[in-house]
């Protein structure tokens, strides 16, 4: 199997040989240093501002998108939200099923925020933005050094869905002034699905210690009280944090943050360029490093999509709903090689050649 999709992804050598052993007992000092390093390592990779702190909630990346609004956000908030497809579409269900007042900024899909999207909500009382910087849905990056600005010259706390561009795009929460960055272990992370990442700024830790959760199992006070001590409140997934233990000091070692960055965007610009002999079209103009949105010319995006996995085991990425038909994805997030790439770029020709594409 070759898979391409957007997670899970492909995990390396050493990611995976974790994954064959026995899962060890986790209330041990052990176990707490490895949940310690897990917290440095993230934060040094998000570039987290002095004092933020890192919550490893089991489950999967949309259970911290809910802890996140559950907990830092409250009636008394406006906020302001960008939905520019399937990702942006789930923050504005999470904002009307915890009633929290929104105004939602609708983009149609594949187009990028521009400022004229956010000039009408200047100044109008708002104290949050809500956005997921890479919408994986049709692999749109937002101009975050502008949602930035807008934030700042606001003042509104701004809550960042970084699950698939973590470690695939650049991202500088400190700089941005971003209070909550979320990732998901199936993305960049590339380990087995089952952990997100929530780092919380000193502002988010702030706003968690004045919410009241009515949720448990996704309390963020209950969570970094146990952080405190390297610990989580229930049992986690501990067998894929030992796995994240092990690919986030694979990055550090390797060059770090922006090593591993330079080597997904090279792995973009490599398959986007071989990629224009084929009769597909880009879908969206400022694409994200993590993925490649195509829609094909010739064909039904589905219809390729299934006969590259049952007759070449080569797993691209489907889209749904409304793109079905028109879109498919190419990931480059994981691990993968411009080898990979050549093999499915030869699995396009072949295609081409018998005319199915
Ligand atoms: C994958 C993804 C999610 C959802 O993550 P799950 O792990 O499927 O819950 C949310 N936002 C973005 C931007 C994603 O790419």
């Amino acid at each position: 199997m070759l898979n391409f999709t957007v997670g899970p992804v492909q995990s390396s050598e050493t990611v995976r040989e974790i994954g064959s052993h026995q899962v060890p007992y986790f209330r041990t000092a052990e176990f707490s240093d490895v949940m310690f390093e897990n917290e440095a390592l993230v934060k040094k990779f998000a570039k987290a501002p002095e004092g933020s702190r890192v919550v490893f909630i089991t489950g999967s990346g949309s259970a911290s998108m809910e802890a996140s609004i559950m907990n830092t956000l409250t009636s008394a908030d406006k906020v302001l939200v960008v939905n520019g497809g399937s990702f942006g579409h789930r923050f504005v269900e999470l904002l009307q099923l915890h009633q929290v007042p929104f105004e939602e900024i609708a983009l149609e899909a594949g187009t990028p925020l521009a400022a004229n999207h956010l000039a009408p909500f200047e100044n109008k009382g708002f104290t949050a933005f809500v956005v997921n910087m890479h919408e994986t849905s049709t692999g749109i990056l937002y101009d975050m050094d502008m949602i930035s600005a807008f934030c700042k010259r606001n003042d509104l706390f701004l809550i960042v869905d970084c699950i698939s561009s973590f470690l695939a795009d650049p991202f500088d929460m400190g700089a941005l002034g971003a209070d909550v960055m979320i990732t998901g272990s199936q993305k960049a992370l590339a380990c087995p699905p089952g952990i997100s990442v929530m780092v919380l700024s000193p502002r988010a830790l702030e706003r968690v210690s004045k919410t009241r959760c009515v949720c448990q199992y996704l309390d963020l006070q209950i969570a970094l009280r146990n952080a405190e001590r390297g610990q989580t409140p229930w049992t986690p997934a501990v067998g894929t944090l030992l796995q994240i233990n092990a690919r986030l000091k694979e990055i550090d070692a390797a060059g770090g943050v922006e090593k591993e960055i330079a080597r997904t965007a090279h792995l973009a610009r490599y398959f986007r360029d071989r990629i224009k002999a084929f009769p597909f079209k880009e879908f969206s103009c400022s694409p994200s490093n993590a993925v490649t949105a195509l829609c094909p010319t010739t064909v039904s995006a589905n219809d390729l999509f299934l006969k590259l996995k049952d007759e070449y085991g080569i797993w691209i990425c489907p889209n749904g709903g409304d793109l079905k038909e028109k879109v498919f994805r190419v990931g480059h997030i994981g691990c993968l090689t411009e080898k990979d790439y050549d093999c499915l770029l030869a699995a396009f020709a072949d295609l081409q050649k018998k005319g199915f594409i």
